[in-house]
Order: structure tokens, then C-alpha cells, then sequence
């Protein structure tokens, strides 16, 4: 991997394959995955006081405040010494701001995919509640449905993916992520990935980008 790039955040819709590549990357790079959504149901998942108060935003898929995401992250941002891929951080403006005072980012990988296939893909998608594994029942099914193939456990719908929540999410990513693609154009940072691709041709472009 280039050297100079060890700070790198991935931006795009949910479901363009964010984490799924950001899995594959840090495997083959050893760069620490920062996810502020798996972050966030962990907290959920263990009934804190920030899962508390984030839990009806992402139950709703609007984005949880600012402040609580950025105290949330910061400090593992400025534990991560050897470098970083965020995956679902920043979301707004805001959040790209306070980011540039925490840690300039090296370099922005979107993955674009349009509205109506995201609707397909994420009414699909299956987490395993054990390893966090992800499949895709439209596109890679497991042998069977409801097991994880690689540790046996208990495959989930996220209370996210369904198709209304699913569309609401499309809107905020439209309206508050997206113009955060123009402002890493202008810094010169950002790269471009298409999410239709499919995830193999996806990763060998970010694996490019990323000269590894
Ligand atoms: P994700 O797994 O990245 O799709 O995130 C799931 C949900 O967690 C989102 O719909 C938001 O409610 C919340 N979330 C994750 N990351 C952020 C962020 N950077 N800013 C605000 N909310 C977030």
C-alpha cells in the first residue's frame, strides 16, 4: 500500500458495499476499521446510555447528532496511529469538519450506487448475528437462508433494512452525505468506485486507488 495513504474513509449510499469492502480491506491492509454504525449497535446492542440515545434515530434511519458521533469516534480515530479506514464516517458536513480537526483524511473512496438498487440489495441483506458476516439473498445466497456458512450462526434483517426505513435513509444520505462529495472534490481527496461493479471488480478498484 502507498505509504502516504493510511487515512482513508469511504463515503456512498447504504448498501453500496461500504462494509463489505471496508471487511476486505483491513484484511489485506491491516488498517484499523473504524465503523461508526456496527459502533452504534454494539451500544444499542448493550443497552448504554449513548446506544439509548441513538437507538430511535437509527431506528427511524436518520442520522444520530453530530456531537455524539464525533465524541464517539474521535478518540479511537487518535488510537488508530498506524491508520484508519472509516466506513460510515462523515455523514454531513459537520462531521467532515470536526474530522480535519481530529485527523485530515489521505484520501475519500465513493462507492456510488443509485436509489433502486439499493432498495433490491438491502431488502435482501442478512447480517450473521454471531461474526457480523454479510450476505445478500438476491445476489449471494448462503446454502441455506437462515445459517451463517462460516460460523453456523443465526442469520438477521437489521430493523433498518426494511423497505421504508430503506427509502427514508436513500433521502438523508441524498440530502446531508452527498454534498460531501463535492467537498472532497474540492480538497482534491476524493475517488471514485461504481457500485455495480459487483464487490470483486469494487475492491480490485480500491485496491488501486489505494496502490496496494
Ligand atoms: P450504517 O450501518 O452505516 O448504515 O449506519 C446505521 C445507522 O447508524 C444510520 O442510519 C444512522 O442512524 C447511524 N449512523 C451511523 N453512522 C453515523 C454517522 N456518521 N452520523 C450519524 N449517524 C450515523
Amino acid at each position: 500500500m502507498s505509504p502516504q495513504l493510511t487515512r482513508v474513509a469511504l463515503l456512498g449510499p447504504p448498501g453500496a458495499g461500504k462494509g463489505t469492502q471496508a471487511k476486505r480491506i483491513v484484511a489485506e491492509t491491516g488498517l484499523t476499521h473504524l465503523s461508526t454504525g456496527d459502533i452504534l449497535r454494539d451500544e444499542v446492542g448493550r443497552g448504554t446510555e449513548l446506544g439509548q440515545a441513538a437507538r430511535g434515530f437509527m431506528d427511524r434511519g436518520e442520522l444520530v447528532p453530530d456531537g455524539l458521533i464525533v465524541d464517539m469516534i474521535g478518540g479511537r480515530i487518535g488510537d488508530a496511529r498506524s491508520g484508519f479506514l472509516l466506513d460510515g464516517f462523515p455523514r454531513t458536513v459537520a462531521q467532515a469538519e470536526a474530522l480535519d480537526r481530529i485527523s485530515p483524511l489521505d484520501v475519500v473512496i465513493n462507492i456510488d450506487l443509485p436509489r433502486e438498487e439499493v432498495i433490491a440489495r438491502l431488502t435482501a441483506r442478512r447480517v450473521c448475528e454471531n461474526c457480523g458476516r454479510i450476505y445478500n439473498l438476491a445476489f449471494q445466497p448462503p446454502e441455506d437462508p437462515s445459517t451463517c456458512a462460516a460460523c453456523g450462526g443465526r442469520l438477521c434483517q437489521r430493523d433498518d433494512d426494511r423497505e421504508d426505513v430503506i427509502s427514508h435513509r436513500y433521502d438523508v444520505y441524498e440530502n446531508q452525505t452527498a454534498p460531501l462529495i463535492e467537498f472532497y472534490r474540492g480538497r482534491e481527496l476524493l475517488q471514485e468506485a461504481d457500485g455495480r461493479m459487483g464487490s470483486d471488480a469494487v475492491f480490485e478498484r480500491v485496491l488501486e486507488i489505494l496502490g496496494t
